[in-house]
């Protein structure tokens, strides 16, 4: 819900959003964390048509409730795994994102994470995410500030989206 405090900022020509998080938020990704890497992420159409060109999507992406989702895989081993020792089929266990490495490529969730999106009276809003708030370690660690930085977390496929909604979730 939109808050008193929420404010719209332009992150491309004529593709503002609604910021509803404190503006003083920073974030830097943790090396190693990995948490949002061990959990589901939903693919959209565009992001499918991309992922096809780099990886075989029968053995990386799995359907649940109508929508494709990368798959979580058993890994055979302990570190960057959930609690039931599964983690995304692109998580090395380095630690590092097959995708973005190999293929300098990830699919709009990956980048859009711990922020989440959704639609709201036509406009784009944006806020932390609860599972962020819970679990991502790169919130307010360091000098980076997210509002000044939007356009490396909302791809702008975003606003072309009939439904962008983070809340969809394996
Ligand atoms: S595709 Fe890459 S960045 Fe996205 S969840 Fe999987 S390992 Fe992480
Ligand atoms: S949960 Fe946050 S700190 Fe951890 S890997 Fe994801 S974005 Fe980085």
């Amino acid at each position: 819900m939109s808050t008193e405090g929420s404010r719209r900022v332009e992150v491309y020509p004529d593709r503002e959003v609604v910021v509803e998080f404190d503006p003083e938020l920073t974030f830097e990704c943790v090396d190693d964390c990995t948490w949002c890497c061990q959990h589901g992420v939903l693919l959209y159409d565009q992001d499918l048509l991309e992922l096809a060109q780099r990886a075989n999507l029968a053995e990386t992406t799995t359907d649940f409730r109508g929508e494709k989702f990368v798959t979580r895989e058993e890994k055979d081993r302990d570190e960057h795994v959930a609690d039931d020792g599964c983690a995304c089929a692109f998580l090395r266990e380095d630690g590092l994102c097959s995708l973005h490495l190999e293929e300098d490529w990830k699919p709009t969730r990956c980048s859009v994470f711990p922020l989440g999106v959704w639609l709201e009276d036509g406009d784009l809003h944006v806020d932390i995410r609860d599972s962020a708030r819970e679990h991502c370690e790169g919130l307010n660690v360091s000098e980076r500030s997210v509002v000044d930085n939007l356009e490396a977390f909302l791809p702008e496929v975003l606003w072309d989206l009939e439904n962008p909604d983070s809340d969809r979730e394996l």
